[in-house]
């Protein structure tokens, strides 16, 4: 699809593969910074006093749409993407509070995993991290609420960025809360997926685009497979243009028996539900008959609030077996803390000093954390139970329970 020679583009970018062969995609520099200015213009938060905390992988173009976002605010950029080692979970919360950090952008489950981390150090990001006024969320659907869940933890505004590596920026989030489609970077159509017919405000369609500022990889009429629900009435922000809900990709659409639900809301109705138990952190099976939830709460053994559980149920209309599980059995934190340091390759060690003494080069690459006995207990003792649990559910799937 790349429309000039390869030098001409400004960057090359491949998907994750998560879902198949890995989708190659070019972008040119213009196009990038239009795209950085149209995030500029519509976040009020990004000036000159701003400095962002950027944890989109680097192999992202996202990434760079944020470094060009700054470059145009004057404002201070720290390029640390959530996948590679040199800067772990510890090191990003450690940025937060040293750094004086104004904004995050990152997937949405980061701040969720940055939260309980935090909380494990005795810090409370409302009191302790309060110079964060921005989370951009990205990448990953953004139900309402999650959302509300991370406004309300961190004290700071959430800011839904929306796109793909193919098509790059599709819509950016205003003050009220809306998505606002990039209808100056990009022609939008949204069609019903059965009869590729546009859908009227108030319906559910599939995101088709067709480029008009991308040169290097311009998209004409793409499928991006993505389903928005587009909004019917103007954004109170006064901003003309269409405004939608993205509601993930057609094939995250689980049915079980005659109900029908999206991730998208299904992770709406478990993030609330984990709201009235008060924890973040949970785990969803979707089995071939129900859903199983795994909720980690403080104490197990106290039952949930029984109207909690039935909003659940009358929300998503599917048979759901929940499982209520003590700390650390769905996000084991310590885990968070135990990421090896990395330094750079090398095949010379000085064993003169009081240093490390390496003797390989993967040895001088990568140190791993020493494990004490009371950390290798627990670690495979859950390790056990997660293999029963893994059976029992297997098993009870092919009975046909
Ligand atoms: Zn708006």
């Amino acid at each position: 699809m790349l429309a000039v020679p390869a030098a001409r583009a400004w960057h090359y970018h491949e998907s994750s593969g998560t879902t198949g062969e890995p989708i190659s995609t070019w972008c040119g520099l213009e196009e990038l910074r239009e795209m950085a200015s149209y995030v500029h213009r519509m976040v009020p938060e990004l000036d000159e006093e701003t400095v962002l905390l950027n944890r989109f992988p680097l192999f992202a173009p996202v990434s760079f749409v944020f470094e060009e976002a700054l470059r145009e605010a004057k404002a201070c950029h720290i390029a640390a993407g959530n996948v590679s080692w040199d800067v772990p979970f510890t090191r990003a919360l450690d940025f937060l509070q040293k750094l004086k950090v104004t904004a995050l952008a990152s997937l949405p489950l980061e701040p969720v995993l940055l939260l309980e981390l935090a909380r494990e150090q005795g810090i409370d990001p409302r009191r302790d991290l309060g110079s964060l006024k921005v989370i951009f969320c990205g990448g990953a659907v953004l139900p309402p609420a999650l959302r509300r869940a991370i406004e309300s933890d961190w004290g700071a505004r959430v800011v839904e960025i929306y796109g793909s590596n193919e098509t790059m920026l599709m819509g950016v989030g205003c003050t009220s809360g809306r998505l606002h489609l990039c209808t100056d970077l990009l022609e939008l159509e949204i069609l019903d997926p059965e009869t590729w017919k546009p859908i009227a405000p108030g319906g559910r369609g599939i995101v088709t685009v067709t480029s008009l500022v991308h040169e290097v990889m311009p998209l004409v009429r793409y499928v991006t497979g993505d389903l928005v629900r587009l909004d019917a009435d103007p954004c109170p922000c006064g901003r003309g243009g269409p405004t939608a809900e993205v509601l993930g990709r057609l094939e995250e659409t689980v049915e079980i028996g005659d109900a029908r639900a999206m991730h998208y809301d299904i992770l709406d109705a478990a993030y609330e539900f984990a709201d009235r138990l008060g924890t973040r952190i949970f785990f969803i099976l979707i089995r071939p008959r129900e859903l199983h939830l795994l909720m980690e709460v403080a104490d197990p053994s106290r039952p949930h609030p029984e109207d909690a559980e039935r909003r659940l149920r009358e929300r998503l209309g599917m048979p759901i077996t929940i499982e209520r599980l003590g700390p650390n059995e769905v996000l084991d934190r310590s885990a968070l803390f135990r990421t090896p340091t990395i330094y750079k390759p090398s095949v010379i060690s000085d064993w003169r000093g009081s240093g490390r003494k390496t003797i390989t080069i993967m040895e001088a690459l990568l140190e791993w954390p020493r494990f004490d006995g009371k950390t290798l207990f627990h670690l495979a003792r859950r390790q056990v139970k997660n293999a029963a649990r893994r059976r029992r559910l297997t098993r009870e799937d092919a009975r046909g329970r």
